[in-house]
């Protein structure tokens, strides 16, 4: 670890509040210093709109002019919230409320609900989907799962826009939209979901901004009460602000005005939800005196990946198009971004895990990579990916880590061997603080070596081995520190929830990505269908779309990866295309549409794809045979049905005796290798085992999930299972992994 990682994760604080805006360039810090009244930070990705508003707050705390307990930061997830906390902390700022709509709301709708309507606040309804299939049934509708989903989202967007169920179909003509099916049918499931919420005395998420809207609507007591409290606002991510978030913001400010948003026009993501970038875009029309300032200067990324993002945007149109800025890459050069097109989907998948483990091995972090995608249930293929090579993964981020179990029973530990002092047996000859923390760690199934594979308990080897490198930072930073002084920091990150980071590639689809930045980032699953995403129908539609593939693209700072498949199942037939939006972009894409680009595809090495599939091994590009059902005959597509290789309706000639004692099998085997269960076989594997019953390898190796690696490792005891055979449970020998 260099001395620049130390610096960045344990900086010293700032001297003095002028020492804050050194890390600031003249437009961030212009942001900085406008501490009164509204403020507007127009800006691309990566050009420090959020380091801006972070070290504005640190700014005017520490400089005395904000009270820390008077300053409310809104972000867009918890985990921006965390973040924001820590930042903040860094900065010597602690005690301001970095939160996000839903959770400030509800906090106060807590605080509030006693006095404004008496008697407890009614449990939150975690999801929605259940009610509103109750409702659709009381209503005679029959819903089909996707219809269901559909029908959920329409709730979602009536009640983000305040619409109430009688209202709700001149809204839908109103806004132009695409309903999903009849709105009167709709308006009479949002109207019955309603009822049914309240005769059970539940609310949901929306609800706690609703209700906090109304409280501080009709009672001017308790809205006096909230002003006294927050006195200036700021709001990170704001082009994806919804009304109801909108009004709720209107409310908190009153008439004061010291309010700073910041946002960027071409990130905005969450229309389909509601959501407008319009606050953002006239807020100089309802604030005339606000300072407005602009930030082109790209911290994050390479020249490489900019030019791309550029590129990308130049294509957009629409109203938030008409809006963008050009970005300035400021740092020095990097890759070309790397354009891969694959047969299908699982050989994308092997591959690019592949390449993730090879830039683990060249030495980039696997914490700083991410695998992003457009719906949440591509991650599965990846997570078997990442598993079968061994490469250590998470599916979102490190939020909450203070949170998990191993990190709570970590702490307890050093707490009581700081506590024992020099008496503590355990810490014998570990003289420096690190030692200490592997030596008490150790205890709590920390070791030198990771555990192969993924799963829980590499999970668990994960957060403690986060631990003892955060150890190992601070003692580098702070010669001489105590174990005493490492719990003090442990337990004051706790309170700022600010996690470090956790040494697993992150699994997230491009929504949730918004915001946050990696060393490697792979785009993958970019076809016609999904990005654009099949149901984005509109021109409007189609742009966010595009915008969400920018969101991606500039989550990078250096690797870039952008990959597809030809065909979602091997052998299956090649009918798809790579997304649009790269067309004129990538190599070998023709040029570009109608409005023409700034020669996008100029930077690009057209030899680029080809070496890449050059280096592919031979096995990527063997044909596979498609997977038909057993059953029906049908040719499958989708993962879960073609691991299972039968239609999830179709009927199953499961042996129940065999999966259960395949499952037996399973289990022993995945404690004496010390990992999960699915790394053995996922549980889809397992039940085309026991309805196949193979006899021979052969017969064997063609179920989805098994392939040569584990049919060599595994394939003996589970042909003996399925015959019939007992098998003793001594570990197999991991013949294969080099
Ligand atoms: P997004 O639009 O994706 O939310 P952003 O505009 O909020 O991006 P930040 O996340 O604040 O950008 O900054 C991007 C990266 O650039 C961060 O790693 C940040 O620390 C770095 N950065 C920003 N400003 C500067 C600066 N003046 N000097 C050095 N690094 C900077
Ligand atoms: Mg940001």
């Amino acid at each position: 670890m260099t001395a620049a990682t130390h610096s960045t994760l344990f900086p010293q604080v700032p001297d003095t509040p002028d020492a804050v805006l050194d890390g600031l360039d003249p437009e961030q810090r212009e942001v900085a210093l406008a501490l009164h009244g509204p403020v507007c930070v127009l800006a691309g990705a990566g050009t420090g709109k959020t380091r801006a508003i972070t070290h504005r707050i640190a700014y005017g705390v520490r400089a005395g002019i904000l009270q820390p307990a008077t300053v409310l930061a809104v972000t867009f997830t918890n985990r921006a919230a965390g973040e924001m906390r820590g930042r903040l902390r860094q900065l010597g700022a602690t005690g301001v409320q970095a939160r996000t709509f839903h959770s400030a709301a509800l906090r106060q709708l807590q605080y509030f609900w006693p006095k404004a309507v008496g008697g407890e606040l009614p449990r939150l309804l975690e999801r929605k989907v259940q009610l509103v299939s109750e409702a659709a049934a009381r209503c005679q509708i029959r819903l089909d799962r996707t219809e269901l989903r559909d029908a959920t989202s329409e709730i979602e967007w009536a009640k983000v826009t305040q619409t109430v169920p009688a209202d709700y179909a001149a809204a839908v003509v109103k806004a132009q939209r695409d309903a999903p099916r009849d709105p009167a049918e709709l308006a009479q499931i949002y109207s019955t979901y309603e009822q049914l919420k309240r005769d059970r005395s539940v609310i949901d998420f929306e609800d706690v901004l609703l209700l906090m809207v109304g409280i501080l609507q009709d009672r001017a007591d308790i809205a006096e009460h909230v002003r006294g409290q927050y006195q200036h606002f700021v709001v990170d991510e704001y082009q994806d602000v919804s009304p109801l978030q909108q009004r709720l913001l209107d409310l908190w400010v009153g008439d004061r005005d010291d309010l700073c948003v910041v946002g960027d026009a071409s990130q905005t993501i969450y229309s389909f939800t509601g959501a407008t970038p319009d606050h953002l875009l006239n807020f100089r029309t309802r604030h005339p005196g606000a300072t407005v300032v602009k930030l082109v200067r790209d911290y994050r990324s390479t020249p490489q990946v900019v030019h791309l993002a550029n590129g990308l945007l130049s294509q957009a149109r629409g109203k938030a198009a008409d809006h963008r800025l050009e970005l300035v890459s400021q740092r020095d050069k990097g890759p070309e971004p790397v354009y891969t097109e694959y047969g299908d989907e699982p050989t994308e998948a092997e591959s690019t895990a592949r390449r993730i483990r090879d830039l683990i091995a060249a030495g980039v972090p696997a914490g700083e990579i991410a695998v992003l995608y457009r719906v949440n249930s591509q991650s599965e293929v990846y997570e078997q990916a990442l598993a079968d090579a061994g490469v250590p993964y998470q599916l979102r981020g490190a939020e909450r880590f203070f949170e998990r179990a191993e990190v709570r029973e970590a702490g307890t530990a050093l707490r009581g061997a700081a506590r024992a002092g020099g008496n503590d047996s355990l810490l014998d000859g570990a003289d420096d603080l690190a030692a200490q923390v592997r030596a008490v760690l150790s205890t709590k199934g920390w070791t030198t070596r990771p555990p192969a594979g993924s799963g829980a308990v590499r999970d668990r080897w994960e957060s403690l081995a986060a631990l003892v490198r955060l150890a190992e930072d601070f003692e580098a930073a702070r010669p001489g520190a105590t174990l005493t002084d490492l719990v003090r920091e442990l337990d004051e990150r706790a309170a700022a929830q600010h996690a470090p980071t956790v040494q697993g590639v992150t699994l997230a689809s491009l929504h949730a990505a918004k915001g946050l930045e990696w060393d490697a980032v792979f785009l993958v699953g970019l076809t016609e269908g999904m990005m654009p995403i099949a149901y984005a129908k509109t021109d409007e539609q189609v742009e966010e779309e595009r915008r969400l593939l920018y969101v991606g693209i500039t989550r990078a700072r250096v690797h870039l990866s952008l990959s597809w498949a030809l065909s979602r199942s091997p052998g299956g037939r090649a009918s798809r295309r790579a997304t649009r939006f790269l067309n004129g972009l990538r190599p070998g894409s023709g040029t570009v549409g109608a409005r023409g680009g700034t020669g996008g595809g100029g930077g690009i090495d057209r030899g680029t794809a080809r070496t890449a599939a050059n280096r592919a091994p031979a096995v990527e590009r063997k044909p596979r045979s498609p997977v038909r059902c057993r059953v029906c005959g049908r040719t499958l597509t989708d993962a879960g049905e073609m691991k299972l290789m039968r239609c999830e309706d179709c009927p199953s000639d499961m042996d129940e005796g065999l999966y259960e004692r395949l499952h037996d099998w399973r289990a022993a085997q995945a404690a004496l290798l010390g990992q999960p269960d699915f790394c053995v076989f996922t549980e889809k594997t397992l039940m085309a085992i026991a309805e196949a019953v193979p006899s021979t390898e052969g017969e064997l190796v063609v179920i989805a999930g098994v392939g040569n690696r584990k049919l060599n490792r595994f394939g003996t005891d589970v042909l003996a299972i399925c015959a019939g055979e007992t098998v003793n449970d001594e570990a197999p020998q991991d013949t294969d992994e080099t």
